[in-house]
């Protein structure tokens, strides 16, 4: 059962930030007035009907929503269990969910006035997010990458710099997506006048966890109403790849109150989920811990040193997960689940080939747990998996895990 106070699973975080006794403000003294006017600011704009009407005009003529609800044919007949839905959002543009987050904050940002926004970005998509909503807005764009996912990652450099955005290596820690978050957590509290951090995942301290699952929220709700349209009732199961779990919660969150709709968040298994620690599965195979101004499941050694983990996807490898499915894991109301490398692979041919989608290895990762559930379930039984991204970034990954030369 739900909370007992709340008798909702869609009514957290409570008044401290906390869902159960996940998420909260571990911040220090000198951000918390930063938190505090966001929260006020943010309250005010998600009440606002103004707000979302300019969301919605931007939705609607920017990115290219609602994202088509896919029947998923060839796969499901393949597969001869299921039917299975695709939600496909890699049709947004820039190529992912992503930008239905940026665009939400980066809206209120301009109602506080603010002119500079920073954000912090691993593979880069959320970068490249941000940098393209700055510049159609003409704002000031600085994004803080770790110096090796600088040179990991140099066609999404590339392509911030195009659009405008300065990008910052950042050399201290290991140079990695968990090093980039504290330099632009600094950068916020020294430039507090007009600068907005923009976060690209249902992270950080609260507000964050619960905005950013309200902007990405967009795709459940278009889900409920295409469902209905083509089916006439609610999907059976919903099923969505978690980095730090933005796409998810957006799919998930509107339907947490459906007792009837099964929901499966699968995190990124790697070489495998077991003590050598080569995955990013902080559910799975993490423990509780605060990182990033939340208590979360975190990838972590017996020391408490937070870990770099591995996955085939650079997008799936943050060392935690959002507190919202830290607390929908423990009270049991969704399951998680991990997918092997090798088993996104699998998913990702059988995509391009069957459908005619080559997907990012994100979603291959949701694909691949569809592959295993599928054929066991009826042929009425209806699932969604979120399509939450495009594969044309991933195609050099993929090629040389499959051997292949392509250099041009
Ligand atoms: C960034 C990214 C992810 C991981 O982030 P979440 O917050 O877990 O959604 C997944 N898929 C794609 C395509 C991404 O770009």
């Amino acid at each position: 059962m739900p909370d007992d106070r709340m008798n909702s699973y869609r009514s957290g975080p409570d008044d401290r930030g906390r869902f159960g006794i996940f998420g909260g403000r571990f911040v220090s003294e000198t951000l918390m007035p930063l938190i505090l006017d966001l929260e006020r600011h943010y309250e005010i704009a998600k009440t606002d009907p103004t707000f979302w009407a300019e969301m919605d005009h931007l939705w609607t003529h920017y990115v290219g929503r609602p994202s088509p609800l896919y029947l998923a044919e060839r796969i499901t007949a393949h597969l001869g269990g299921a039917k299975v839905y695709m939600k496909r959002d890699e049709l947004n543009h820039t190529g992912a969910h992503k930008i239905n987050n940026v665009l939400g904050q980066i809206i209120l940002a301009r109602r506080m006035g603010k002119t500079r926004i920073i954000a912090e970005t691993g593979a880069g998509q959320h970068g490249v997010a941000t940098a393209t909503v700055c510049a159609k807005f003409g704002l000031r764009c600085v994004v803080y990458m770790g110096a090796t996912d600088v040179e990991r990652q140099a066609p999404n450099v590339f392509r911030m710099k195009l659009l405008g955005a300065e990008v910052v290596p950042v050399t201290s820690g290991r140079g990695t997506l968990k090093d980039a978050m504290n330099d632009a957590l600094r950068d916020w509290v020294t430039n507090v006048r007009d600068t907005f951090y923009c976060i690209g995942t249902v992270a950080g301290p609260h507000p964050y966890p619960a905005m950013v699952r309200d902007f990405q929220a967009i795709i459940g709700k278009e889900t409920r109403v295409q469902m209905q349209a083509a089916e006439g009732r609610l999907p059976d199961t919903l099923v969505a790849a978690i980095g730090g779990g933005s796409n998810a919660m957006g799919l998930f969150h509107p339907f947490l109150d459906d007792p009837g709709v099964r929901i499966i968040g699968v995190e990124a298994g790697g070489h495998g989920v077991d003590d050598r620690m080569e995955h990013c599965a902080s559910l799975s195979g993490g423990r509780p811990g605060v990182l990033h101004g939340n208590r979360t499941y975190l990838l972590q050694d017996a020391d408490g040193q937070i870990l770099e983990g591995h996955s085939i996807s650079a997008g799936l490898d943050y060392p935690g997960i959002g507190p919202e499915h830290a607390w929908l894991h423990d009270v049991g109301r969704a399951e998680y689940v991990s997918v092997t490398d090798a088993e996104a692979l699998e998913a990702f041919q059988l995509c391009c080939r069957l459908e005619g989608i080559i997907p990012a290895l994100e979603p291959s990762h949701a694909l691949a747990h569809v592959m295993k559930v599928a054929p066991g379930l009826p042929r009425d039984h209806l699932i969604v998996m979120n399509m939450c991204g495009r594969g044309d970034k991933d195609i050099f990954t993929v090629a040389r895990h499959l051997d292949v030369d392509i250099r041009v």
